[in-house]
């Protein structure tokens, strides 16, 4: 869809091609990119003050429901923690049985209605997907580039994962639709990183690369083997809770330890804890290109040389080494296999992490572009070429799992297996197994298993009106046609009677357009909150948060509690976990409330040892 528009000093018809842009939706930050017509090179676009391209990925709801993004949303974090979402990728796609392992560790509140269903998040009684909070980050990217470009723009290609499944994948698409792009395409990162460098782009390209991805909180590793335009992804390996953060941490302890700071007070105060995290972060960006830090917080001067803190994350960093590894044994190479490493992420700035991973693979990386905009310049390089800029040039992906049908037994029957290169479009064909057998359904699965519960359901569906037959005799065709973005639909045909019938199905992650409006009207409609609901919900919140700071306090301190204490807590503790179980608010206030009486004097006491030990030099051990 071109744009005409009027030169009226000139008197002619300008004609304006449509921008297709490249967006990297992150976990921590996103950002888009584009390439400028008649130029090869991406350009990440930065915000009004023109010096930040990296917009974080964090949504806050303030009390009069409006909707802010990026920096704006950052800040709330620490003030309006149960209003502001943040690592809403990890919940892309996902059901509240995928996720059990996670809730805890965020600050905001998932609500899972039943276990199956998609995850939402709970905000002042309204009930919102990762699906929608992901399409106001989509829509913030939009609107940055049509202000900076003045210019509309519908067009975009989105990256994602490797790993990311059919279901993540169309909650990623739908999440564009949601912001009022058409998505042309979903790429996976190591693919997008590796044309930012132009590599893979020139057809006769044959090379092995290795993508090393070492964000905020995770850390990817994959393999890729380019030839002819196609990228296919030949091991992937990482950690989804890996990265930067963890650096932050060791940074934390490490100080709390060695200045003796009020571990208490830290728990509990969220100002105090938050400058400490930001004077940790500020320890490890400047310890990328200096020697030493330092920095005076609330009158204690905290200090980190380069050799302390390359001890502290050593084995953080030696653990993605071990991934590397892993990696590199499924694909069934050795170090000397690649041509290729190509470094992504802010975390790569770490010296140490250049240093290691260079060590490991015996090779100079790729760090002439920003580690944090390699993604989303790529993605802008892929938009360039599906736009025809970038001639002879035809990109393919590969399905990252394999996709098959239940069949007797719940046996995993591979239709399209992992690896194979898409779009493709693979049929296979099925029959009864009872006389005059009417109707036979199809369950859809992904994965890798034999059996069919340890995979992935993707959906199902009943073909109908097969004309009666003996068992065996009809001839049923089950056709599988994965599109470009590894998105899948499935047909099925009964083929003996030559009577047509065709089903499309859906993944039942992804939504049509139907749905989503009827998720934004439910959006609405959950407005007039139930209020027991929301007290009950956040009482929960409480509880969990109180569970985790508690267990946390008993590991750091058992050696001074003695029996009596640790079992009170611990009784504490186990009452305070069922009583969450449960859906009694009261029963969960009244839990909270004798656990911290209980623990706030012994809080105290750690306050004092740790004083006593910091003035008097000795070891806790010794104290005793
Ligand atoms: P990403 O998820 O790729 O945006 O990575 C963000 C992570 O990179 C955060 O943990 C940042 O603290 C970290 N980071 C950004 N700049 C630097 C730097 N100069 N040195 C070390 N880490 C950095």
């Amino acid at each position: 869809m071109a744009k005409i528009s009027i030169n009226l000093k000139e008197g002619k018809l300008n004609k304006q091609e449509d921008l297709i842009i490249g967006i990297d939706l992150g976990t921590t930050n996103s950002l888009v990119a584009y390439v400028k017509d008649g130029d090869s090179e991406a350009y990440a676009i930065k915000d009004k003050n023109g010096t930040n391209t990296l917009v974080p990925s964090i949504i806050h709801f303030n009390e009069e429901g409006k909707i802010l993004v990026g920096e704006a949303a950052k800040k709330q974090l620490e003030y309006a923690p149960a209003r502001t979402i943040y690592s809403v990728k990890r919940l892309m796609g996902k059901s509240f049985n995928d996720l059990s392992k996670i809730t805890d560790l965020l600050a905001y509140r998932i609500i899972d209605e039943d276990d199956d269903s998609l995850v939402k998040i709970e905000i002042d009684g309204k009930y919102h997907s990762p699906i929608s909070l992901s399409a106001e980050i989509l829509k913030y990217l939009k609107l940055r580039i049509e202000d900076n470009l003045q210019q509309e723009v519908q067009k975009a290609v989105i990256t994602v994962p490797a790993y990311f499944n059919d279901a993540q994948r169309q909650a990623t698409r739908d999440a564009g639709k949601l912001a009022g792009l058409d998505v042309l395409r979903i790429v996976n990162e190591p693919t997008a990183a590796a044309l930012a460098y132009g590599i893979g782009l020139a057809q006769e390209d044959e090379r092995t690369v290795v993508v090393y991805d070492l964000g905020g909180g995770t850390f990817d590793i994959s393999i890729l083997d380019i030839k002819q335009g196609i990228f296919e992804v030949i091991a992937t390996n990482g950690d989804t809770f890996l990265g930067g953060d963890d650096f932050d941490r060791t940074i934390i302890d490490y100080w709390i330890e060695k200045y003796a700071l009020d571990i208490h007070e830290i728990s509990t105060n969220k100002t105090k804890a938050q400058s400490l995290r930001l004077a940790a972060e500020k320890a490890k960006k400047t310890l990328s290109s200096q020697s030493h830090f330092e920095i005076k917080l609330d009158g204690i001067n905290l200090e980190l040389t380069i050799e302390t803190y390359n001890s502290l994350i050593k084995s953080i960093v030696d653990k993605t080494i071990a991934c590397c590894g892993q990696a590199m044994k499924d694909a069934g190479l050795t170090p000397k296999d690649i041509d290729e490493v190509i470094m992504v992420g802010g975390s790569t700035r770490v010296p140490l992490v250049r240093q290691e991973v260079k060590r490991y693979f015996d090779k100079e990386l790729n760090l002439s572009l920003n580690p944090d905009e390699v993604v989303a310049l790529g993605a802008a390089v892929q938009a360039s070429v599906l736009a025809g800029k970038q001639k002879g040039v035809l990109l393919l992906d590969i399905t990252p799992l394999s996709l098959g049908i239940e069949t007797v037994g719940g046996l995993m029957d591979v239709i399209i297996s992992r690896n194979s290169k898409i779009p493709t479009s693979l049929a296979r064909q099925y029959t009864t197994s009872i006389d005059g057998q009417k109707n036979l359904k199809i369950s859809v699965y992904q994965g890798e298993r034999d059996l069919v519960q340890y995979n992935r359901k993707l959906g199902e569906f009943i073909l109908s009106n097969i004309p009666p037959m003996p068992a065996g005799i009809p001839k049923i065709e089950v056709q599988f046609l994965l599109d470009a973005d590894g998105i899948l639909v499935v047909k099925a045909k009964e083929l003996r009677s030559g009577k047509e019938q065709e089903i499309v199905i859906q993944s039942q992650y992804g939504i049509s357009e139907e749905e989503m409006g009827k998720m934004l009207l439910d959006s609405i409609k959950n407005a007039q909150s139930d209020m027991t609901i929301k007290a009950l919900l956040e009482a929960r919140n409480e509880a969990n948060n109180i569970i985790v700071n508690t267990e946390r306090f008993l590991k750091q301190n058992n050696h001074w509690l003695g029996t009596e204490n640790i079992e009170q807590i611990s009784q504490f503790l186990q009452a305070l976990k069922d009583v969450t179980q449960k859906d009694d608010k009261d029963a969960i206030n009244q839990a909270i409330t004798e656990i911290n009486d209980f623990t706030a004097p012994l809080a105290h006491q750690a306050m004092d040892k740790a004083m006593a030990e910091s003035l008097g030099g000795k070891g806790i051990d010794e104290i005793d």
